[in-house]
C-alpha cells in the first residue's frame, strides 16, 4: 500500500481543527497525537462495551474481557511474539522498566553484579537501574556514545564482564535520533549468556519490530507514542523469563489462591497486571497497532526516512544552526542548536508560528553532557507530518535568529 501523507492527516483530528495555519506538530517523540479510529473506539469501549474484566460472569463483562485479550493479542503481533502470554500490560515503558527492575533484577542481581547501560538511555533506562544497583550493592556500567552521538561498539563489549547480569539499551535515542545497533548489542550479550532489555518507547512507532528475530529478551514501550491511548503500553518478555519472576504489586486480579497465612500467584501475564487495568486504553492500543499496520511499519518508515532527509537539508542551510547527534543511523528525531539562543526561547519563538517542538535535556541528563550541551531544541517526526511542516519548521527558526540578532 503507497504511503499518502494526506490522506494520513485527515485521519488526525487534531491536525483539522482551528482558524490560523494548521498545527505543525513536531514532538512525536514526547507524545504522538491520535487517529480518528483510536479516538473512536474509547468513545465506544466507554458507551457500549465497558465493564470491569476477568471476574465478571455476565455477559457485558464477558465481552470487555475478550476486547481486553484480544488487544493483548494485537500486541503480541505487532512486536512478533511468539504467546499473547509474553505481552504484559503496564503504564507505559517507565513502568516497564521498573517492573523488570523489581523483579528480574531483585531476583538475579546482588552485591558485585553489574547492569550495562548506554550514555544514550533516557532516565526511564537509567535511574530505574542506578536505583537497584544502589540496593543490591550492585554496579552500574555506562558503554560510552562518540561526539557524533554513536554507541561505542567495542566499549560496550568491553565492559561485558563475568559479573554483568543484564544488558539494558535503547533502541532509539529520544534526545537525538541514534538508532542503536542493537542486533549486535545482543549478539554480543547473548554470547556470554547475559539477557538484554530493550527501551522501545522510540522504535515500536517509527519501523518493523520482531522480538522474535531479534531473540530480545525484554520489550518495552508506550502506547501514547504510538498513537494511541496514554497511560498503557507493554512489557515483552520471554515466557521463560516471566514464568521464573514474581509479582510486581500485589492485590486483586494476581492470585490463584489467597488465605490469611499465605497467597499463591497467578500465571503470567496475569501475575503482573495487579488491579483493575487500563483496560479502554489497552483496547485503544489495540486499535493503535492495528491502524499502523494498516499503513505498514515499513511504510512508516521510509516516510519518516524521506522526511529527515528532506529537514537535514532545510536546516543545514542555516549557518547558525548546529545538530546535535549526527550518527550515521538515525530516525526521525533532529536536536540542534541555535547560536546565541536559548533552546527555550527557541521553542516559544517557534509556538508563536503554531510549530510545535520541544526544548530542555529530553530526560536525558547524562547524555546532555556528554555531547557538551545544557538543552537542546527537539523536533521530532511522526507520519503525519509533511514537507510543508519542515519548511514551516526552517522558516521559523529564521525569523527566531533575526528576533535575537
Ligand atoms: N524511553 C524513551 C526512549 C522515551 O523516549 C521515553 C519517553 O519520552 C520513555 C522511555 C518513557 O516513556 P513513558 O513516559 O511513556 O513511560
Amino acid at each position: 500500500m503507497s504511503f499518502d501523507v494526506e490522506r494520513i492527516r485527515k485521519d488526525f483530528p487534531i491536525l483539522q481543527v482551528g482558524t490560523g495555519p494548521p498545527l505543525a506538530y513536531l514532538d512525536t517523540a514526547a507524545s504522538a497525537q491520535k487517529p480518528q479510529p483510536v479516538v473512536d473506539a474509547l468513545g465506544d469501549f466507554y458507551t457500549r462495551h465497558y465493564a470491569n474484566i476477568h471476574r465478571g460472569v455476565y455477559e457485558l463483562s464477558a465481552d470487555a474481557t475478550a476486547r481486553y485479550e484480544a488487544a493483548r493479542d494485537k500486541v503480541r503481533a505487532f512486536l512478533g511474539a511468539a504467546e499473547a502470554r509474553e505481552i504484559v500490560f503496564v503504564r507505559g515503558t517507565t513502568e516497564a522498566i521498573n517492573l523488570v527492575a523489581a523483579c528480574y533484577g531483585r531476583t538475579h542481581i546482588g552485591t558485585g553484579d553489574e547492569v550495562l547501560i548506554t550514555a544514550l538511555e533516557h532516565h526511564a533506562n537509567l535511574v530505574p537501574w542506578q536505583q537497584l544497583c544502589i540496593e543490591r550493592g550492585a554496579k552500574l556500567r555506562v558503554a560510552p556514545v562518540d561526539d557524533a552521538a554513536h554507541l561505542d561498539i567495542e566499549a560496550f563489549e568491553a565492559l561485558l564482564g563475568p559479573r554483568t547480569r543484564l544488558v539494558a539499551a535503547t533502541h532509539v535515542s529520544n534526545a537525538v535520533g541514534t538508532r542503536v545497533p542493537v542486533r549486535e548489542l545482543i549478539r554480543l550479550a547473548h554470547a556470554r549468556g547475559i539477557p538484554v532489555l530493550l527501551d522501545g518507547a522510540q522504535a515500536a512507532p517509527r519501523f518493523p519490530v520482531n522480538v522474535l528475530e531479534l531473540e530480545v529478551d525484554f520489550y518495552a514501550f508506550s502506547g501514547h507514542k504510538l498513537y494511541g491511548p496514554s497511560g498503557i503500553g507493554a512489557l515483552y518478555g520471554r515466557a521463560e523469563l516471566l514464568d521464573a519472576m514474581p509479582p510486581y504489586q500485589t492485590g486483586g486480579g494476581m492470585i490463584e489462591r489467597v488465605r490469611f497465612e499465605e497467597t499463591t500467584f497467578a500465571a503470567v501475564p496475569e501475575r503482573f497486571e495487579a488491579g483493575t487495568p487500563n483496560i479502554a486504553g489497552a483496547v485503544g492500543l489495540g486499535v493503535a497497532c492495528d491502524y499502523l499496520s494498516s499503513i505498514g511499519m515499513e511504510a512508516v518508515e521510509r516516510h519518516e526516512a524521506a522526511l529527515l532527509a528532506h529537514a537535514e537539508r532545510l536546516l543545514g542551510e542555516i549557518p547558525e544552526l548546529r545538530v546535535i547527534g549526527t550518527a550515521a543511523a538515525k530516525t526521525g528525531v533532529l536536536s540542534f542548536v541555535l547560536d546565541g539562543v536559548h533552546p527555550h526561547d527557541v521553542g516559544t519563538v517557534l509556538d508563536g508560528s503554531g510549530v510545535a517542538v520541544r526544548a530542555g535535556h529530553h530526560c536525558a541528563q547524562p547524555l546532555m553532557e556528554r555531547l557538551g550541551v545544557p538543552a537542546t531544541v527537539r523536533a521530532s517526526l511522526g507520519i503525519y507530518n509533511n514537507f510543508d511542516d519542515l519548511e514551516r519548521l526552517a522558516d521559523a527558526i529564521r525569523r527566531c535568529l533575526k528576533l535575537f540578532a
